[in-house]
Formats: C-alpha cells, structure tokens, sequence
C-alpha cells in the first residue's frame, strides 16, 4: 500500500518541524542574548536559559514531528487505500467536474488504472482531458439526454461508448452520480465494459432471427404455449390459419380466446394431456373449419416443453395441413369406386353392392337378375372413327342402360364395352326380360355421337337369382355366357342362360383363346390336296388347307374353327399366314423342278371385306417371289353378298395383278347364275354336295352337265370338288368338267409329302 504514499510528501512533517526549530532557536537566542545583554543579567544563567530553551524547542519539535508524521501517514494510507480500492476495481471509474456552461461535465478530476488500461491514456492526460473527449462522437445526443436526466434526478444509468486513445470503440454502460464536495459540484461515473453482453446480445438476436426466419417459413402451424396454455410464440403458418391474425392478437391469448368453443374445447383436451399429464399428442388428424371458414385437414402434433428437471413448461405444438392430401385420397377412392368415363360404379362397388342385393333377395325370397351386355361390333367404331367417339358412345350408352333401369338397380361399367346390371327386387324372371327389350329397343335406333349418326346395337345376356346360380360369380358367368349365345344368335338380342348354353359358349370361348397364339405357337399347318386334270390325270395345283393342332385337343378341322376366327377377327392375322406360308411352299416346289403349279388359297368373307386384301396377296407374291399366275384365290359366294359391286371391284385388282380367281363350293350359295357372268373370275368349283349326287339318278344329277356347260360358255373352268369314286370322275369325265379335286385321287397332305407325290406320279 506504501507504494501509493509520495516519498516527497514524507518530507513535509520533516520541513515544518525544521522551519519550527529554527525558529525556536532564533527565537530563544534572540530572546535571552538580547534580555541579558539589556538587563545584564549573569552569563551562566542565560546560557543556561538559551540551553534550556535550546532542549525544549528540540523536544517539542522532535515530539510534533512524530505527532505530524503521524497524522500525515494515517491522511495518506487512507487516500491510498481508495486509490488501491478504486485501481483495483474491474470498472472504469471517472470523477470529473461538475455540468459545465455547455451542458457537459467538466474536467476529470480523478480516473482510476482500469480506466487507463482500457482507454490507453495516462492518469495525468486523463486529468487535461473531458469526458466528452472520451466519448464516442456518434453518441452525443445520448449524452446530452443523459447529462439532463443527471441534472433533474441527480443520477442516471445509461449506455454508451468510449473510444480508447488508439481509437477503439468500447461500449459501456455508464452509471453517472452528482455530489458535491467542499461545495464544489462533482460526477461520479462508473463504466462496466458490455462488450462480451452486447456480442452475446448480437449472438442472439442473430439466432433469433435465424430461428424466426426458419419457422415462419415452415409451412407448418409451430407454436409454444406456456404451462397455462398460453401462446408464447407462434409463426406465419398458424397466423395465417387463424384467419391472417397480428402476432400481437395471439401473443399470451389461449386458445379459448381466439377460437370458436367447438375447435378450443378440443385443442384445450389435447393440452391438458401434454400439460398436466407429460404426454404427446402424436399425428392427430383434425377435420377443423379455419378463420376464413374453409374445411381443412390438420395433422397435429403436441410435445412436452420441460426443463432440466422434469417440470413441464408449456407445449410445442405443430399442425401440418394435409388437405391437398385428403382430397387426393379421397379422389383416389372416388377412382377406386367409380369409373372415370361413365362415373358409374366400379367393378368393386359394384360387386359388394350386388352382393347386399343377392343376400337381400335371400332373405325376401325375391328374384335377381344379372344382366350381361356388350356392344356389338363396338370394336369397328374405335377402329374407324377414333377412340374419342368410342369413349363418347361408351358414355352416350351407359346414360341409355341408365334409362332403362330403376334407380334400386345397380349398375357398372364391366370392362371395354361391357356393362353389367343387377336387376334386384324381381317377382318373377319376366321383369328382366322386360328390361332387356327395353334396352333392344332403345339401342336398336341411330343415334348422334360426337357428330356421327352411328346405329350400334347391344347384345344382352341374362341369368336369374337363385335360378341360374346363388353365387355372384356364378350369375356373373352365366350372364356372360348368355351374352355370348345372344351375339352368336344374330347379336342385337338378349338371351337367358341355359346350361346347355354354357357348354358350347364354353368351348366357343376356350377355342377362341386357343386361336390368338395358335400361330406363335407353330400348331397351324397347311395340307395341301392336288387339283387335277380330269382329261389327262395330270396335277394342276394344290389347294392349301388349314390344320390347327391344338395343344391338348389334337387335330381340328377348319370346319370347326375357321367360323370362331371370323366371328373374332382372328381370320386376318391367320388368313395372312396361311397365303404367304402356301405363296412360299409353291414356290419352293417351282424351285424343286414343279413350275406352273397353282396355288388355290381359301380367302374368307371377313378377310375380304377389309380392303387391304389386294395389298396383302401383293405383298404375299412379292416376298415369297412366287409369280402371280401361279396363285389362286378360292372365294365362296358370300363375299358377293354384303357388297356386290364392291366384291367386283376387288375381284377385279386380285384378277389384275394376274392372280386368278375361283368361286368355291359353287350351288350351295344364294347367288343366281345371271350373277357368274358379271364376275371377273376364272374357275368355278362345284361344291361336292353336288358330286356325291352326280353317280344317282337324281335332280341334281341333272344340274352337273348344265352347270358345265354355262361355265364354259361363260369362259370359265369347272373344278369339282370331292370326288371319291372312279364312277363320278366318269361321269364328270362325260360332262367335260375341267379339273377335279377328291380323295379318290389324293387326300390333302401334309407339306413333306407332296414332293415325294409328285415324284412317284412321274
Ligand atoms: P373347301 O375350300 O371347299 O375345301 C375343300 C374341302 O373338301 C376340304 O375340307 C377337303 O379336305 C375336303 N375334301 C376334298 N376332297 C374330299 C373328298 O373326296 N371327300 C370329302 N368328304 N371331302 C373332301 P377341309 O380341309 O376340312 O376344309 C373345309 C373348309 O374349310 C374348306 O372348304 C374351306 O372353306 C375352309 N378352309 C380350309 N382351309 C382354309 C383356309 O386356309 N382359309 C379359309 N378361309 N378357309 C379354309
Ligand atoms: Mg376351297
Ligand atoms: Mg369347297
């Protein structure tokens, strides 16, 4: 502590004591030289008297030395224990004058060392300097405020900044005191340095705005509510959902006072179990009207806010909006439900609606109907005119089926162009074939679809509950099959089921499922069967013939299964075969030494009703190579009679292309022979009808030589076909008849045969 006593002031005890024993000496001299010298008085007595005078000036003075030494070190250790307290202190302390003229404190009476330390001046700079040089500039009008409020309060508390000597900012808060002392004003001014506060301070609010700028851009409602259940924060999203309210407006509010009692008493439920209780409410699913009174879905979750010991402090809530989520399952199940071009039921509300019917009519002993139908030849609408039209017709029809049903009906779209219906209620089975006339009826009429004036009729077919199955996979399959015995009696028509009904519909249907892979499967074959010269015996050609070895089934003649593939369109993709495979063979036998042979190929009506055929028996002759003149198309009088001129027309291409053309089983048609001479072909083939007859003595009988004879005056060849007897090849012989085909000469065979035939014929 001594370090704060001046050594220089140690002297003063020391020079008041001198200047008091020189004058005490002069004094005692002066006094008793001069009293003896005057009054003559004895020398030894006055050196007596100035010795004596002599000893108590030295003792007083050695006595008030120590006195003052004293005193003075007690003075001085005092003031240096302030200055060891205020140099000590981690502020910065500052006494300075009081308010000058100007407003502002005057000059620094005292500073303390931190103050130095920290503003990097030195006490006696300090002492030549005032506080507004220390100040920082930007702060003056702060510290004009400051100096009035010290002024009329005699304190003041504030912040501000001090600028060191190198001309750092420190900023401060300053706590200011005025008082006075020996009548002379004085500040007293603490400074605590808030540089760590205020970088913390800018810490935080750079948190806070990254947090605030974080959950409002959440698109989720985030709040925190305290332990009353007042908000204490919240973000745009739940500001937004609660109708684009003020933060201020929700800010301390419960829920009770900002929603409607319906939605608050639940929210308040769900907080009292967070609240009191310590538990979360996870992923609720909230059906709530917002502000603005639109129907949202809300996923709302709600945790405990607790702090280090357990306590719970309030809650964190967050509500998510999964209305466009909603409504996309809901229209996802409206998808599943109903079909999307007819808005009817789907196939599964169809089927669990029915299946109430059925076990309703159980119990009622009432009657149900199934009802099968199919649009016919809806195919060739899609083909020709665009599905758009078909879709237009789909739903122009299911709008017609509507019409013709009671609204306890129900109804769906089955697939493509099926629909079904479930006829429910019925007394008796009359009922729905009432209802399928109806539908005859109203399908049997043109009708305007997307422009087009189209006449599509429908095929119905039906199976009565208990009657014809109890089950609904049952009725619906009879249904089915009834549908299909209704297109093959004519279509346009409606058709109850009979289990007879279902065998041959049945095998009708697993036939045409074989036939779809028949090719790719490699169980087609073609057998060929010669065609020969009745005058000389000699092979004209071959017919080609169809075989379908069918997995399972063995042989199947075509007899059987042509009809099937032209009822299902199938002819075209394996007519297609079966001329190019024949167009190659006759070839390959041209190759092998048999040029000039002809190829006689079967072309059905529904292969020649399509108007590329010409195309296709080009395309045949031209990959194959096989020269025009050595095909044959055989076409059966059917073809003439959908189109008569357009047949010709055709006819007469395939006769262009230097193809030539035979009409078969000729007599077993309905044309008249007035019809042969306009027909551009070449041959005509007698159907073997009329051979068997040819050996007996029938009206037939007579027929033969007639109808030999117009085909030659018309120009034509005569093929007979079937000829199993030496007797009717005599006969035909007789009759000029050109050409025979038959057993008699060689049964149709296989592809590998026919080489080694004709070599043996050699
Ligand atoms: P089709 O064109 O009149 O063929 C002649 C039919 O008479 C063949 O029957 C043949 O095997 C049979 N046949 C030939 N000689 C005799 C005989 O002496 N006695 C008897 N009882 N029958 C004889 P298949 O092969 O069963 O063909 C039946 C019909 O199937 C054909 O009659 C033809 O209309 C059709 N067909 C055969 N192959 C094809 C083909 O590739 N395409 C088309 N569209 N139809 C074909
Ligand atoms: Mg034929
Ligand atoms: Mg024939």
């Amino acid at each position: 502590m001594d370090r704060y006593i001046p050594t220089k002031s140690m002297f003063i005890p020391f020079k008041i004591v001198a200047a008091y024993v020189v004058f005490g000496f002069i004094w005692v001299l002066g006094s008793d030289l001069l009293s003896g010298l005057i009054f003559g008085g004895s020398t030894v007595v006055t050196h007596f008297s100035i010795l004596k005078g002599s000893f108590f000036i030295l003792l007083t003075g050695l006595l008030l030395y120590f006195t003052i030494r004293r005193v003075m070190l007690r003075l001085l250790r005092s003031e240096a224990r302030q200055r060891l307290l205020l140099d000590n202190m981690s502020e910065e302390v500052y006494v300075y004058e009081g308010l000058a003229a100007d407003g502002l404190p005057g000059k620094f009476i005292e500073v303390n060392e931190e103050a130095c330390r920290r503003l990097g001046y030195t006490r006696e700079q300090f002492l030549n300097m005032r506080p507004s040089d220390i100040d920082d500039p930007s702060m003056v009008d702060g510290l004009h405020e400051a100096m009035k409020t010290l002024k009329a309060q005699g304190h003041v508390v504030w912040e501000g900044a001090h600028m060191t000597k190198d001309g750092r900012k420190i900023p401060v808060d300053i706590s200011n005191r005025l008082f006075y002392m020996h009548g002379r004003q004085m500040i007293l001014s603490v400074c605590i340095d808030i540089t760590q506060r205020k970088r913390v301070q800018e810490e935080l609010a750079k948190e806070h705005t990254l947090l605030r700028t974080l959950i409002d851009n959440i698109p989720d409602a985030i709040y925190v509510k305290d332990e009353t259940g007042r908000k204490i924060l919240t973000n745009r999203s739940d500001l937004e959902f609660m109708g684009g309210k003020d933060e201020n407006e929700v800010l301390g509010k419960t829920d009770a006072e900002v929603y409607p009692s319906y939605l608050a008493d639940q929210y308040v439920k769900d907080d009292m179990v967070v609240l009191n209780e310590g538990g979360s409410v996870i992923n609720r699913e909230e059906f709530v009207e917002d502000a603005a009174g639109v129907r949202r879905w809300l996923l709302t979750s709600k945790i405990p806010l607790k702090d280090n010991f357990g306590q719970v402090l309030g809650l964190v809530g967050i509500g998510r909006d999964i209305t466009q989520r909603k409504l996309l399952e809901n229209k996802l199940l409206v998808m599943a439900h109903y079909d999307s071009l007819t808005s009817l039921p789907s196939r599964a509300l169809f089927l669990d609606k029915a299946n109430i019917s059925i076990a309703h009519a159980k119990r009622t002993s009432m009657f149900c109907a199934m009802l099968f139908v199919d649009l016919d030849h809806f195919k060739s609408i899609n083909d020709t005119l665009g599905h758009s039209v078909g879709d237009e017709l789909l739903k122009d029809t299911a709008i017609k089926l509507m019409e013709c049903v009671r609204e306890t009906d129900i109804m769906a779209r089955w697939g493509g162009d099926e629909f079904v219906i479930m006829l429910n209620d019925l007394e008796d089975a009359d009922m729905a074939q009432r209802t399928a006339e109806r539908i005859r009826e109203k399908f049997n009429a043109p009708r305007m679809v997307s422009g087009h004036d189209l006449f599509i009729t429908a095929s119905v077919g039906i199976a009565i509950f208990p009657h014809d199955g109890e089950s609904m996979e049952e009725l619906l399959k009879h249904a089915d099959t009834a549908m299909y015995a209704a297109k093959n009696s004519g279509r346009n028509n409606f058709c109850f089921y009979d289990g007879v009904m279902n065998k041959k519909v049945v095998a009708r249907m697993q036939m045409e499922r074989g036939l779809r892979d028949a090719i790719s499967k490699k169980e087609m074959v073609l057998y060929y069967q010669p065609i020969v010269r009745v005058s000389d015996g000699k092979v004209r050609g071959f017919e080609a013939l169809l075989r379908w070895f069918k997995e399972g089934n063995g042989l199947i003649g075509p007899d059987q299964f042509i009809p099937v593939a032209e009822e299902s369109g199938l002819i075209i993709p394996i007519g297609e075969w079966v001329l190019f495979e024949a167009c190659a063979f006759n070839k390959k036998m041209m190759d092998a030494g048999y040029p000039g042979l002809i190829m006689s190929v079967n072309i059905s009506v529904v292969q020649f009703r399509r108007k590329n055929i010409v195309d296709v028996i080009r395309m045949a002759l031209e990959e194959t190579g096989l020269p025009p003149a050595c095909l044959e198309i055989e076409v059966t009088e059917s073809v003439l009679i959908e189109s008569f001129d357009a047949a010709i027309d055709i006819l007469n291409a395939v006769r262009e292309l230097g193809v030539q053309v035979s009409l078969d089983d000729f007599g077993t048609g309905y044309s008249s022979l007035v019809h042969l001479q306009r027909l551009p072909i070449s041959n005509l083939k007698i159907d073997r009808m009329f051979i068997k007859e040819i050996a007996k003595d029938s009206e037939q009988n007579a027929m033969i030589p007639a109808i030999i004879d117009l085909a030659h005056k018309l120009n034509l060849r005569v093929v007979a076909e079937g000829v199993e007897t030496t007797i009717q090849l005599d006969k035909l012989a007789g009759n000029q008849c050109d050409f025979f085909q038959g057993y008699l000469f060689s049964r149709p065979m296989p592809a590998d045969q026919v080489l080694p035939f004709l070599k043996k014929l050699l």
